[in-house]
């Protein structure tokens, strides 16, 4: 088989894990497989590089961001080739641009368009174990790029589906896709699959055990991806399409996501095309908005209520004060001191009911709901930061998913 195995930053968070990685992986070669391997920095790496720069400065230019936080994942690439080499393989490390990882020009958040895989291919018909420093790649103009926060996962899914490679595994500090995140809930199921649509809604909307982006991309590409442990050899969880899963469960799992503001826009004219001016200007600045409240209009004037990452709040407010400035908006107010709480399951299409459960929930435990958004698939509901664990655990029980 044609594997590509990535291990997550606590899977290579000192030597001795570098050095468990590499016998691994060793024993998938051994075993008679091809294997590329791709890793991120070493937890917490990505994060102190973060703060080297915003000892600097509070807005460091992104193409020095990227420079700067693409080498955690050089530093894991080489030990890894290095050891391996002692152990008599012959491993070869890449960086993004080697293994021919084409990005656009979006820095700290790129998006792959195309990645060149005939030297990865010639290493692997060599039998050599290539290395991949993951989160990372290239753009037209030579500057390397980064594929955004838990970017690692991106770089594997899509090398692997370069390269045709029958298995991606994800090794993370978990044993595979749970219920809900363990740490919260310890009460958590592992589940033997989910399928994609619902690991994309999770991971969307929190559980940052795969990245969203890579989810999509395993998806469009039909790469068969499985999430597992390097800390032991239990098995994991596979994502897979939606018909390959005998009987899908009501609800799969529950994701919190605490990463989440809420901006309040008030006395915004209520004139035919604001929305879409305020809306089309947040996109070009690459906000990421998710669930929009707007109340019916009083004296020609509304309130437009909607959620942001946190990690894109400063661009938001920079785009909200222009309309400020011009009238458009009277006031504007910022809460960081939200968090987002979802259901996700494929069952709910075909069963009426589910949305009800989780507002009963909260009412039982008197949280009081601030917004509400709905899929076919998944129940948003954002609500106060302080209850987020208390409002994850209720959830779970709710819907019996320790059972
Ligand atoms: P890595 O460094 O390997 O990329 P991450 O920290 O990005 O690992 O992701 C793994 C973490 O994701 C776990 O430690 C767990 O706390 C968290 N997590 C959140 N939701 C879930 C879930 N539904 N199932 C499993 N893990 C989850
Ligand atoms: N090191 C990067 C991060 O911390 C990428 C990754 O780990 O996937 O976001
Ligand atoms: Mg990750």
């Amino acid at each position: 088989m044609l594997i590509v195995q990535k291990f997550g930053g606590t899977s290579v968070g000192n030597l001795d894990r570098i050095a468990n990685v590499a016998k691994r992986v060793s024993e998938s070669k051994k075993a008679g497989n091809d294997v590329v391997v791709v890793v991120s920095a070493m937890s917490g790496e990505t994060n102190k590089l973060v703060g080297y720069a915003e000892h600097f400065s509070s807005n460091p230019s992104k193409a020095e961001m990227d420079m700067l936080l693409s080498s955690g994942e050089r530093v894991t690439a080489s030990l890894l080739s290095i050891a391996l080499n002692e152990m008599g393989h012959s491993s070869v490390a890449m960086t993004g641009r080697k293994a021919g990882i084409i990005t656009d020009t979006s820095h700290t958040k790129a998006r792959i368009k195309k990645i060149n895989p005939e030297l990865m291919n010639s290493e692997i018909k060599d039998g050599k174990i290539i290395v991949v420093a993951g989160f990372q790649g290239v753009n037209s103009q030579g500057d390397i790029t980064t594929l955004g926060r838990g970017g690692s996962d991106l770089s594997a899914v899509a090398i692997a589906g370069a390269i045709g490679a029958d298995l991606c595994e994800i090794y993370t500090d978990v044993s595979g896709i749970y219920t809900t995140d363990p740490r919260i809930e310890p009460k958590a199921k592992k589940l033997n699959n989910i399928s994609y649509d619902e690991m994309l809604e999770l991971a969307s909307l929190g559980a940052k055990v795969l990245q969203n982006r890579s989810v999509e991309m395993a998806k469009k590409l039909n790469v068969n991806l499985v999430t597992r442990t390097s800390f032991s050899y239990e098995e994991g969880t596979l994502i897979t399409k939606e018909e390959n899963i005998m009987e899908a469960p009501l609800v799969s799992g529950i994701a919190l996501d605490k990463n989440q503001a809420r901006i309040s826009l008030m006395g915004v004219k209520d004139k035919p095309g604001i929305a879409s001016d305020i809306f089309n200007k947040l996109a070009k600045a690459e906000v990421n908005i998710d669930v929009i409240i707007q109340n019916t209009a009083h004296d020609g004037t509304t309130n437009i209520d909607f959620t942001v990452p946190v990690s894109d709040l400063s661009e938001a407010k920079l785009v909200v004060d222009l309309f400020v400035e011009n009238g458009d908006i009277k006031d504007d107010s910022y809460n960081e001191k939200i968090c987002k709480v979802s259901v996700v399951g494929v069952g709910m299409k075909s069963h009426a009911g589910v949305a009800a459960r989780a507002f009963s929930t909260m009412a039982e435990e008197n949280i009081n709901i601030n917004m509400i958004s709905t899929s076919e698939i998944k129940v948003s509901m954002v609500i106060d930061e302080k209850y987020a664990e208390l409002a994850v655990r209720s959830l779970h029980n709710a819907y019996e998913l320790d059972k």
